[in-house]
C-alpha cells in the first residue's frame, strides 16, 4: 500500500506527478494555509507532510504525528522558523528544507528592493501613474547613489554572499557580519568581517541575510537604528521579526531611515492599517524572494525529493535535523 501525505497547499504538477508514483496524496485545496487543527488532524493521518513557510508546524502537530505514523516533515522553503525543530527531532522526525536552488533568486529580489528604494522607483511609478509628473528639477525625486556605496551584509551564507557578488558589479564596498567567519568567500568576493556596531556605523545600505532564531529576533531595534548613519537605505528579504516594527517606522518617519525595501514583515501578512504602509519610502513586496517559475518548480521537486527519502526510511538529501535519525525507534 502507498503511503499518504498530506501537501498543505498546491505544488506543480511535474512535482505532483512524481510524488503520486510513491505516495497517495491530499492537497489542501485553499489559497491560505490550514489552520493549526487541520495540521494536527492530518500528522494523525499520514506518513508525510508537505509544508510551506505559513504553516504552524507546532509541538502539538509533531507530537500527534510521533504518536502515529508521521515519519517526515519536506518544507518548500529554506527558511524553517514556522516549524518546532527541537521537538521534531526529539520525536526522530526528520525535516527537510530546499537550501540553495533559491539562493539567486532571492538575491535578485533582494537587489531589486535596494536599487527601487535607493532610486525612489516605485514612488516616481505611483505619482506618474496618478497623473503627476514634476517638472523636472534639481531636486525632485532624488535618491541615493548604489554605484560606490558601501553594503552591510547581517548573515553571509547562501545569499548574502550573492548579494556580495551583485554588489561586485557596482563597485560596492562590501561589510558582513556573522557568527564566523569565512576566509574563502571574504577572498572570493572581497568582502570585510566587521563587528554589527561598525557595520551599523558605516553602511549606506544594510541587508540582512541571517536566519531568524532567538538571537537574531528583534537585532535591529532601537538603539542599533541609533548607530545607523543617517539616510542609510535597509533591506530586508530575511524574516520580518528581525527588525522591530516600530522603530523601523519611527526612523522611516523621522528621515533617519531614507527608505525600506522589504519582502517580509512582522506579522505577514502585514496589515492594511500598518503605518509602515502610510510611508512612500517603504517599497514592500509580500514574501515573493524565491518566487520564479523556474525556482519554485526546483524546489517543488526537491520537497518531493525529500518526502520520498523519509517515506523510505533513507537519508532525506536536504534535512535540517540529521540527529533526529538517532532518535527513531
Ligand atoms: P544560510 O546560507 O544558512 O545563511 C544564513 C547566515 O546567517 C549564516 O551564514 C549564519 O552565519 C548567519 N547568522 C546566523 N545567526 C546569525 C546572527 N546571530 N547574526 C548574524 N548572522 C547570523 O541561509 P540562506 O540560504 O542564505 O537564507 C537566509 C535566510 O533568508 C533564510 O533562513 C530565510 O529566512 C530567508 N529567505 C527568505 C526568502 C524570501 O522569500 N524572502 C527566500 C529564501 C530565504 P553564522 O552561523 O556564522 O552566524
Amino acid at each position: 500500500m502507498k503511503k499518504k501525505v498530506f501537501l498543505t497547499r498546491s505544488i506543480f504538477p511535474e512535482a505532483i506527478e512524481r510524488l503520486l508514483q510513491f505516495a497517495e496524496i491530499e492537497v489542501w485545496s485553499e489559497n491560505c494555509p490550514p489552520p493549526v487543527e487541520v495540521l494536527i488532524q492530518k500528522a494523525a493521518e499520514v506518513d508525510g507532510m508537505l509544508t510551506m513557510l505559513t504553516d504552524p508546524i507546532n509541538a502539538n502537530v509533531i507530537h500527534i504525528g510521533k504518536q502515529n505514523h508521521l515519519k517526515v516533515i519536506s518544507q518548500m522553503a529554506v527558511g524553517f522558523d514556522n516549524i518546532d525543530v527541537p521537538s521534531a527531532t526529539s520525536a526522530g522526525i526528520p525535516v527537510g528544507n530546499t537550501p540553495g536552488v533559491l539562493t539567486e533568486t532571492t538575491a535578485d529580489l533582494a537587489w531589486a528592493l535596494l536599487m527601487a528604494a535607493a532610486r525612489r522607483v516605485v514612488e516616481g511609478n505611483n505619482e506618474v501613474h496618478q497623473g503627476i509628473w514634476r517638472p523636472w528639477g534639481p531636486d525632485v525625486m532624488c535618491g541615493r547613489d548604489v554605484y560606490g556605496a558601501t553594503l552591510g551584509l547581517i548573515g553571509f551564507g547562501r545569499i548574502g554572499q550573492a548579494m556580495a557578488a551583485r554588489a561586485k558589479g557596482f563597485n560596492m564596498k562590501v561589510l558582513y557580519t556573522q557568527r564566523h567567519r569565512d576566509l574563502d568567500a571574504e577572498k572570493k568576493l572581497g568582502a570585510n568581517f566587521v563587528t554589527l556596531i561598525d557595520l551599523l556605523q558605516q553602511s549606506d545600505f544594510i541587508s540582512l541575510h541571517a536566519y531568524l532564531s532567538p538571537e537574531t529576533k528583534g537585532m535591529i531595534g532601537a538603539s542599533q537604528f541609533e548607530e545607523m548613519k543617517p539616510g542609510v537605505i535597509l533591506i530586508n528579504t530575511a524574516r520580518g521579526a528581525m527588525i522591530d516594527q516600530e522603530a523601523l517606522y519611527q526612523n522611516l518617519l523621522a528621515g533617519r531611515v531614507a527608505a525600506a525595501g522589504l519582502d517580509v514583515s512582522d506579522p505577514e501578512p502585514i496589515s492594511k492599517d500598518s503605518p509602515l504602509l502610510s510611508l512612500p519610502n517603504v517599497v514592500i513586496t509580500p514574501h515573493i524572494g524565491s518566487a520564479s517559475i523556474q525556482t519554485r518548480k526546483r524546489m517543488a521537486m526537491m520537497t518531493v525529493g525529500n518526502i520520498e527519502a523519509g517515506l523510505t526510511g533513507n537519508p532525506l538529501p536536504y534535512c535540517v535535523n540529521p540527529e533526529a535519525y538517532s532518535n527513531r525507534k
